[in-house]
Parts: structure tokens; sequence; C-alpha cells
């Protein structure tokens, strides 16, 4: 690969998001090396990478010590299972990529004088007694319920990320990221789009859990991304929330795309999982005034390019 270009490291590189960030950050003339173990991921999403001579991949548990002869500039660390029903079925690979994985993540951070970036998430705030969420609220999670795996592996994962930064001096950076949807995401890795989507699409109901007045702000991949990479070229170095501010309730959304396919679909009331938070909207006030950044898709444009994603996805 070329030198003259800044390298970077994308771990979950074959995720969705891993291989949206890949495409910007090769698009920003960076030379990108993807780790990945396809736990979740799918090499579908980086196959158009084939053959580009900026890009490499490796296939790697970062669980497990990351070697790597090559000089790096920065490390995006998104490896990890991200939907409830993948980090329910995977429990301790979850705990272990957010707590070993991170610490290899920054270990090789340290080792190369590279910035570090953790995904981290919203799920740190549990379920929020505050709302909306700003970056100072500490959370309600409940560590031994069914998605403490997730929750409390991504938590640690910022105090160790605070750790190599306060006392190694490693520069670091946090994004809490909000419900992001888009291309790439797996029909049936059962997020609540992909799923009411996939449903609407095939003309099943859509499976509504509890009694769909919980409610979450979707935002699209781009500005996700975008978000994201400005993160990076930033010198800030507490959590910043992105995510897109406009909350619905999940049987408004339901609502929205049956409307938006034009599906003829019902709706199947099922249980609501253990602990599912009843609220969730980011307070983007910090990302807005170190960023500048701020969302721009709108939701029905960007269902419908999600929309017409999983049309050439159906079974
Ligand atoms: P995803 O499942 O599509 O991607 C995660 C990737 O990590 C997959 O390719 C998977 O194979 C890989 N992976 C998992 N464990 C690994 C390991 N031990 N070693 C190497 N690779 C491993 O999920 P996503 O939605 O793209 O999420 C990416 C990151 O963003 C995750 O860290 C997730 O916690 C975070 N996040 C996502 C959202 C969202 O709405 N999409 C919200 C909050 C946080
Ligand atoms: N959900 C739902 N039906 C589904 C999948 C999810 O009603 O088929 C609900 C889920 O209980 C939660 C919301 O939709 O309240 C968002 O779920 P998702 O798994 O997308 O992510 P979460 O925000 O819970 O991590």
């Amino acid at each position: 690969m070329p030198s003259s270009r800044p390298t970077s490291v994308v771990t979950g590189g074959a995720g969705f998001l891993g291989s949206h960030l890949t495409d910007r950050l090769l698009a920003e003339g960076h030379r990108v090396i993807g780790i990945d173990n396809f736990l979740t991921g799918n090499v579908a999403n980086i196959e158009h990478l084939a053959g580009n001579e900026n890009y490499k991949f490796i296939k790697h548990d970062v669980s497990n010590y990351i070697f790597l002869p090559d000089d790096v500039d920065y490390i995006f660390h998104f490896a990890s299972p991200a939907s409830p029903i993948d980090y329910l079925e995977h429990p301790i690979p979850t705990l272990k990529v957010g707590s070993l994985g991170t610490h290899n993540a920054l270990g090789l951070a340290k080792a190369k004088k590279a910035t570090f970036l953790l995904a981290s998430t919203s799920e740190c705030y549990g379920d929020p007694l505050v709302h909306p969420q700003r970056e100072d609220y500490w959370g309600n999670v409940n560590p031994i319920g069914p998605r403490g795996v997730y929750d409390e592996a991504k938590r640690f994962a910022e105090a160790m990320t605070m750790a190599y930064h306060r006392f190694h001096q490693v520069d670091t950076k946090i994004v809490r990221i909000f419900n992001t949807y888009g291309p790439r995401m797996r029909l049936r890795d059962g997020r609540v789009v992909p799923a009411f989507i996939g449903q609407a699409l095939r003309g099943e109901p859509l499976t509504i859990f509890g009694d769909g007045s919980q409610t979450r702000s979707f935002c699209y991949c781009s500005d996700l991304i975008d978000g994201i990479f400005k993160l990076s070229q930033s010198d800030f170095h507490e959590p910043v929330n992105i995510g897109n501010p406009r909350e619905m309730t999940i049987k408004q959304f339901a609502e929205e795309i049956i409307r938006i396919t034009g599906a003829k679909s019902e709706i199947d009331f099922r249980p609501l999982p253990v602990d599912d938070p009843k609220v969730r909207q980011p307070d983007i006030t910090r990302a807005k005034n170190v960023l500048h950044w701020e969302p721009r898709v709108d939701f029905d444009e960007g269902i419908r390019k999600t929309i017409d994603y999983f049309r050439t996805r159906l079974d």
C-alpha cells in the first residue's frame, strides 16, 4: 500500500457502521486496515473494496492480541455485537470484545502513537431517568440483567479509554452512538429498523414489543459517520453523543414504515424484552458546539434509501 497517506485501523470493519466508516476514510485519502472476525459482520459489506490498493483486510478476533507491523495514525474501535439479539446470543464474546478487545486496541494505539476512537453507545445510559440524555448523565444500567453484557462492556471500555488517555497520554475520543440505521444492516439482526422493514416488505405483521409507547430517535448512517469523522479530527476527549434528536414511539415508527412501504401489514404485539429502555433521545448540544455537527438527512429520505436496499436483500 502507498504510505504517504494517514493509516487508519477499523476494528469491526466488515460490520454495518465499520464498512461505512471505511468508505468515508478512503474518500478522505486514508489507507485503511480493516480487522474483523465476522461474528456479526458480512463479507458483502466490504467486497466492493477488493483490489483497492489503499485497503487491507485482516481476519482476526481483536479480543486476542493484535499484531500489526504497519505504522498507524488512527484506530477506530468498532468491533462488538451491536443488536440485542446478537449480544444476547454471544454474551461472553460481547463482554470480551468490550473489555479485552478494547484493551488490545488501546495497547496498539499506545504502541503506534495513534489516535484512538471508541464506538460507545447510548446504552451506557441504560433505561434513562434523565431525558433527553446529556453526556454528563451517568446512566441507569442493570449490571446483572441480560443487556448488562453489552452495556457494562461499553461502560468498562469508556473507563479503560479514559485511563489510557489520563495515564498513558493516548489521544482518545469516545462517541456515544444512538440508534443508527441504513443500508448494510443485516435484514435479520433483530433491530427494529430491519425487522419492521423486512416484515412490511414480506407482508407479515410488524412485531411491536410491549405496547409500542417506548421511544427511540433514529439517525441515518451517513450523518453518524460524518459526526464520527469530525470527532476524530477534534482535540476533544470526553464522550460526545452522536444521533438524531427526532424522537418517536415504536408504534409511530411502525405506522411510518407501513405508510412508506404501502404494506397491508397488521401489528402483532409481543412481550417487552427485560430492561428495554422506555425512552431514548440524544441531547446533541455538545456535538453542535464542539464539532459544529448536526444531522442533515431527513427521516423519510433515510428510510426510503434503507427500504430500497432491503428490497434487494429479501429472501
Ligand atoms: P455490526 O454487528 O454490523 O458490526 C460489528 C462488527 O464487529 C461485525 O462486523 C463483527 O463481526 C465485528 N466483531 C465483533 N466482535 C469482534 C471481535 N472480537 N473481533 C473482531 N471483530 C469483531 O454492528 P454495527 O451496528 O456496525 O455496530 C458497530 C459498533 O457501533 C459497535 O461497537 C456497536 O456497539 C456500536 N454502536 C452501534 C449502534 C447502531 O445503532 N448501529 C448504536 C450504538 C453503538
Ligand atoms: N422492537 C420492537 N419490535 C422488534 C424489534 C425491536 O418493538 O421486532 C423494539 C425494542 O423492544 C426497542 C426498540 O424497538 O424498544 C428498538 O429496538 P432495537 O433492537 O432496534 O434497539 P435498542 O434501541 O433496543 O438497542
